[in-house]
């Protein structure tokens, strides 16, 4: 039985699928994979998705995205690759959606998988069935006057993702420059706007970057420039994930950066935090620039940035003008600069934790939902958070881990320094409490671990460093996460009437 509304016919113990998944972004395929570690081959699972494919965000991203960390470490559990390129290739877009096909491919294999591309998730409700409890999901076609469709499940995996939205062009005063989105094409191509005349890349993230590189690769010489607000830093590539011989003894595993600055950090001083990973970690067009948003770049990709774009300004645009017939970007700063007529102006001002979203805890209260999103996170990476909570869901110990969840959209409003290192204070705290609940093999077969690039003495090396130092660590991070909670009024915490940690 599927598409019923008669759900109150049924026997009270019937489901019609032992599990819903809402999302087919790299999250839900996550706990599809997940999943089928724990159901029988047939078991019925019904997999909900707004779009038309799997892929989610990447299906919509603009074309010259590529993945900021080796492909081999962006994957569904641990499905493997068969690009057949080295592991430090950054994979381009249709090679993400090819290994999305993929991982699709074998969760269909196992599973009697009802897909419903094009539908939307509408709602949930958790129904007591003799002992114990299981959930009606509502869901709806899109489009047509197809109704909602209730559908009685033992759980479901709601993998809503960050919402990225695609990112419209600036609406910008001036009708003699155009205004274009990554997204939208006409910046790159036969059908490029403009193609000499100069750019200004709006927005000093990973999408910018990614843009500024785009354009200078396809016209080495053009004239490129960056408005990067307070500038964003990224977590050098190479110090992350070393090539050939390296791989032995330089960089540093990913899980002791983090954890040497969850270290420092105490929940007040991300200032002299933000400047240690500079020191340390960063890879940066300039010194000054102030924030890190745990973004990646290679120091090949900066140089090259550097050396071919005019220049970047640390200020935001508000308009740009059109005075005297000459058009005329206006800065926050109140700085006033001409610009040339024809000039390209990219909105790359980021997709990710834009607006708020309606919130519902990780888990829900009888156990039967699990809501993997951002203002709900237990991992700001949603890939390692779907993978972590379905192994805990099938395992019967997600209600009694008392894992941190964290806003992670309200964390970031409150304070844009401090966002990283309580991203990573939480990281470190709940892998500790996973660690400690899970089998060995949960750990071993996570394909998203991006330490897995290190040879397996300086992986057994820096967990038995974990191991030797957890309790000092777990009651650090604990601590640090408790005074953010105070400092900011954000949540982040256990959930409320779950055991707290010791
Ligand atoms: C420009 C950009 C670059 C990035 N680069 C990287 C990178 O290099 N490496 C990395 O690890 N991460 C990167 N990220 C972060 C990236 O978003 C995540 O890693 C990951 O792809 C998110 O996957 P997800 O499944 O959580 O979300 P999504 O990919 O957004 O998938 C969620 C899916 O749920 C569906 N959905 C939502 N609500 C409903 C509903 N009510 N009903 C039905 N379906 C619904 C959506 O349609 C969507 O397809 C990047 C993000 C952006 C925006």
């Amino acid at each position: 039985m599927s598409d019923t509304q008669d759900a109150g016919r049924r026997p009270a113990e019937a489901v019609d699928y032992d599990l819903v998944v809402i999302g087919a972004g790299i999250a839900g395929m996550n706990a599809l994979e997940v999943a089928s570690q724990y159901l029988p081959r047939g078991a019925r699972v019904m997999l909900v998705e707004r779009r038309a494919r799997s892929g989610g965000m990447w299906c919509d991203t603009y074309d010259y995205v590529h993945l900021h960390q080796p492909h081999p470490m962006f994957t569904a559990g641990d499905v493997e690759w068969t690009l057949g390129a080295p592991p430090q290739h950054l994979a381009s877009k249709p090679e993400i959606l090819d290994h999305f096909q993929r991982c699709h491919a074998r969760v269909r294999e196992h599973f009697t998988l009802d897909e419903r591309f094009g539908w939307a998730y509408v709602a949930h409700e958790e129904v007591a069935v003799g002992d114990g409890w299981q959930v009606e999901v509502q869901v709806r076609p899109l489009g047509g006057d197809g109704g909602a469709t209730t559908v009685r499940a033992r759980h479901c995996i709601r993998a809503f993702g960050f919402e990225a939205p695609r990112n419209p062009p600036l609406e910008l005063s001036s009708t003699a420059v155009a205004s274009l989105s990554p997204d939208g094409g006409g910046l790159l191509g036969p059908a490029a706007v403009n193609p000499d005349k100069p750019v200004w890349v709006v927005g000093g993230g990973k999408t910018g970057m990614d843009t500024a590189h785009a354009v200078l690769s396809a016209w080495p010489g053009r004239e490129v420039n960056l408005l990067v607000g307070r500038g964003t830093a990224f977590m050098s590539r190479d110090r992350s994930f070393p090539t050939g011989l390296r791989r032995w003894w330089g960089g540093k595993l990913t899980l002791r950066t983090f954890t040497d600055l969850a270290r420092r950090f105490d929940g007040d001083n991300e200032q002299e935090v933000f400047a240690h990973f500079m020191r340390r970690y960063a890879v940066t067009l300039d010194p000054g620039f102030g924030q890190y948003l745990l973004g990646l770049m290679s120091e090949a990709e900066n140089a090259f940035i550097r050396a071919g774009i005019r220049e970047y300004v640390k200020d935001y645009l508000v308009d740009v003008v059109d005075a005297d017939g000459v058009p005329m970007m206006v800065l926050r700063s109140g700085a006033r600069r001409p610009v040339v007529p024809g000039t390209v102006f990219v909105n790359c001002t980021g997709y990710v934790l834009r607006g708020p979203t309606h919130y519902e805890p990780y888990v829900s209260p009888h156990g039967t939902v699990v809501t993997v999103s951002p203002n709900a996170g237990i991992h700001i990476l949603t890939t390692f958070a779907s993978y972590f909570l379905t192994h805990l869901l099938y395992l019967g110990k997600l209600q009694a881990v008392p894992l941190y969840e964290v806003d992670h959209h309200a964390l970031l409003a409150a304070n844009r320094t401090a966002m990283p290192f309580v991203c990573m204070a939480q990281i470190l705290y709940n892998l500790l409490l996973i660690l400690d609940a899970v089998p060995m093999s949960v750990m071993r077969g996570c394909g998203l671990d991006f330490d897995r690039w290190f040879p397996l003495p300086r992986r057994i090396a820096a967990g038995l460093h974990l191991d030797r130092n957890k309790a000092d660590y777990r009651a650090h991070c604990r601590r640090t996460l408790d005074r953010v909670r105070a400092r900011f009024g954000i949540r982040c915490g256990v959930l409320e009437g779950r055991r707290e940690a010791a």
